[in-house]
This record gives structure tokens, sequence and C-alpha cells, in this order.
């Protein structure tokens, strides 16, 4: 596994009243993920399925309240975070690498842009 100061996390925080994640990295960037925008990336095999199967992400749904609802989060090892949504679901592992390499901000999107 790669570690670069580019996906370490120093500093995370579940916002739950913002319903946002927000991410320190050792390299000083700084991330937030929208909470409703990480549910729909959920990376667990009942949602995004698994090799010829589709999960329930696949169905297009239209997610509630309740499912986009940050209520707790923790760290897994040292190379994930696992969120509980407001429906009880948590079992999808967001990896360090993932989440770094998708950070929202303008700066890392316009990069995706120019090295697509
Ligand atoms: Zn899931
Ligand atoms: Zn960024």
């Amino acid at each position: 596994m790669s570690q670069s100061p580019a996906n370490v996390a120093t500093n995370i925080k579940a916002e739950r009243e913002a319903g946002r994640v927000s991410i320190d990295w050792a390299d000083g960037h700084h991330s937030e993920y929208d909470a409703t925008a990480l549910r729909l990336r959920c990376p667990c095999a009942f949602c995004q399925g698994e090799v010829g199967r589709p999960g329930w992400l696949d169905t297009n749904p239209t997610l509630t309240a309740e499912q986009t609802q940050l209520v707790d989060m923790r760290l897994v090892g040292a190379y994930a975070i696992a969120p509980t949504w407001g429906d009880g679901h948590d079992t999808g592992f967001y990896t360090f690498d993932t989440l770094r390499a998708d950070c929202p901000c303008a700066t890392c999107a316009a990069e995706r842009e120019t090295t697509r």
C-alpha cells in the first residue's frame, strides 16, 4: 500500500449537523465530503454489487433523509473510515486512498480534468 503524505489523514471530523466529513491530510491538503455524495459512493458489496451482480445503488434508488444522515463514523485500521448512516447501514469502508483521489475541492477537480 502506498503511504505518501497525500493519503495519510491527520485529522478526521464527522460534522453530523452539517452533513459533512472533513479530512486534513499529512501533506497539508484539506478535503470536505458531502454526506449525500459519500452515501452514493458507498463501496460495500450490498451497494455496489459484486462481480457480475448489480448492487443496490445500480437501481438508482431515491435516498431518504435517513439514508444520507451521518450518525457516526469509525476508523478502520489506519487506512479507512466507516460511516454509520441514519438507516443503520455501516458496511461501507472508504479508504483514504480513494477519498483523496476523489477529493471534491476545485483544485483537485481541475487536476483530475487535466490528467484525464
Ligand atoms: Zn453500502
Ligand atoms: Zn482537494
